[in-house]
């Protein structure tokens, strides 16, 4: 894609924008209506290029792809007239007497750049807020998910007219030429140092960013934890979409007084859930390409197996593997893995928990299991992450109640829900004063009108 047609594309939206037809709630109503539909019609296709990039199970594109996004227009569909609704505020002192209330506006265009590791949702949950808010939109799905980014068009393609809502497939050259455009909105997701990338480029038009990044998301057992649930629900989060997850527990600090029954926990129901050959399991999914099965590989020298970690690179299969490690100066410990291994640390004292967290940058997920209230009020407060559970997973994705997302290098900004809808709106602040009393405090000769507002704020 030349610059030229991508400055075209933008020019017949910021066009469009202007006709003022996207901020009709009639319009946007109708667009999420639309997108489902769409989006409904094409559940086969779906489902076959995900199966096609990530062999990726039928339960998880339900539960984390289809459900996801569907629950999202929904919510949007349900909840648009309240949200679009101008929201009162107070008038003060000085500022009596007047009305006083904030608007969401959108920003104008925006511009969504998705990952490849749950390629459809997203790449299209931001979407819904960007069509709620009332923007127009450019979609950029990831060029490693191959199969999802075709999909991906021909549902924007199916769904909206390109001078509302288009897509542009392509790799990195193409996102960094639409990076280089006029975007007065930029959300992102993907990998921290990408991440840099657009918040630069995003810089020089003072476009607003949103970054959905990653990083070490750390998973702490403590001695008193339901071990045998926990290893459960452990598992359970690290092997969905075959750990290429933003938010599975990437490694985990366990307790050195529980670790091998921890461990015996971990064997049992890995095999439960996968039988005991990993790989004839129709719930694991693959390794997206070469290169990521390659990295990954080279994470088995920084540990000792406990166990699985079968392998096989004519079928990009990892199958789930527990390395002890005790060298934290390893890449293990160092990288984000966003893969089926996952690395064991044993622990003492919850000083030291914390210590090895902070060895990485903010986590973008914190998983804690412990019944004890004080320890998890202690690693909750104390630990800078963007959002986990206690005693449990990953889940904490499916409350669209919660605001989604990272703080410093695990992210800007959250969505989902109403934070979708927030993400992509800034608020315009109005004031309506009357002509029918008119205090005068503020005009010239001042004399000694400063003794007022002395008294006021000075006190
Ligand atoms: P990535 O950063 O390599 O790619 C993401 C997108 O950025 C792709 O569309 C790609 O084409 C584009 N891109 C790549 N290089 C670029 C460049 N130089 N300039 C502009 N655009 C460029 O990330 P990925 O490998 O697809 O995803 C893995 C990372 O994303 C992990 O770090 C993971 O934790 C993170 N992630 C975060 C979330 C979240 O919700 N916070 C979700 C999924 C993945």
């Amino acid at each position: 894609m030349t610059e030229v047609s991508v400055g075209n594309i933008l020019a017949n939206q910021r066009q469009f924008f202007q006709t003022g037809e996207t901020r009709s709630t009639a319009f946007r109503h109708k667009a999420l209506k639309d997108f489902k539909q769409t989006i409904i019609r094409n559940e086969q296709n779906i489902l076959a290029a995900l199966n096609k990039d990530l062999r990726k199970p039928v339960f998880e594109t339900y539960a984390s792809e289809l459900s996801l996004i569907i629950n999202e227009i929904n919510t949007a569909l349900k909840y648009l007239d309240k949200w679009v609704k101008p929201k009162k505020v107070k008038s003060t002192v000085p500022t009596f007497p007047s009305k006083n209330y904030y608007l969401h506006q959108p920003f104008g265009i925006a511009l969504i750049i998705g990952p490849w590791n749950y390629p459809f949702q997203l790449t299209l949950a931001p979407l819904v807020g960007s069509i709620a808010a009332g923007n127009c939109s450019v979609i950029k799905p990831s060029e490693i998910s191959e199969a999802s980014s075709a999909v991906v068009a021909k549902i924007i393609n199916e769904a909206f007219d390109k001078k509302y809502i288009t897509t542009v497939e392509g790799d990195a050259q193409v996102a960094s030429s639409l990076l280089d455009q006029e975007f007065d909105k930029i959300f992102y997701t993907g990998s921290p140092a990408v991440g840099q990338i657009v918040m630069e480029k995003a810089a020089k038009h003072l476009a607003d960013v949103t970054l959905e990044l990653g990083g070490k998301s750390p998973c702490i057992v403590d001695k008193d934890a339901d071990l045998d649930l926990s290893a459960k629900r452990v598992l359970w989060g690290k092997y969905f979409n075959a750990g290429q997850n933003c938010i599975s527990p990437d490694y985990l600090l366990v307790h050195k007084d529980i670790k091998q029954a921890f461990y015996a926990s971990l064997e049992k129901w890995i095999n439960t859930f996968f039988t005991t050959d990993h790989q004839s399991s129709p719930d694991l999914g693959r390794i997206i390409n070469e290169k990521h099965y390659d990295r990954l590989l080279k994470f088995f020298n920084d540990g000792t197996l406990i166990t699985g970690g079968q392998t096989d690179k004519t079928e990009l299969f990892i199958g789930p593997a527990i390395l002890e490690v005790t060298d934290l100066d390893t890449p293990v410990m160092q990288e984000e893995i966003f893969g089926p291994i996952l690395p064991v640390v044993e622990y003492s004292e919850l000083e030291e928990v914390e210590e090895i967290v902070a060895r990485n940058p903010d986590p973008l997920a914190l998983y804690i299991f412990s019944k004890d209230r004080a320890k998890v009020n202690r690693l909750t407060t104390n630990i800078p992450f963007g959002g986990g559970c206690i005693n449990d997973t990953v889940i904490y994705i499916g409350n669209h109640n919660l605001p989604f997302g990272g703080k410093g290098s695990s992210g800007i900004g959250n969505y989902h829900g109403k934070y979708s809808f927030d993400a992509f709106s800034y608020k315009k602040s109005i004031m309506k004063r009357y002509f029918r009393f008119d205090p005068g405090l503020y005009y010239p000769p001042y004399k000694n009108k400063h003794t007022f507002l002395k008294k006021i704020f000075l006190k």
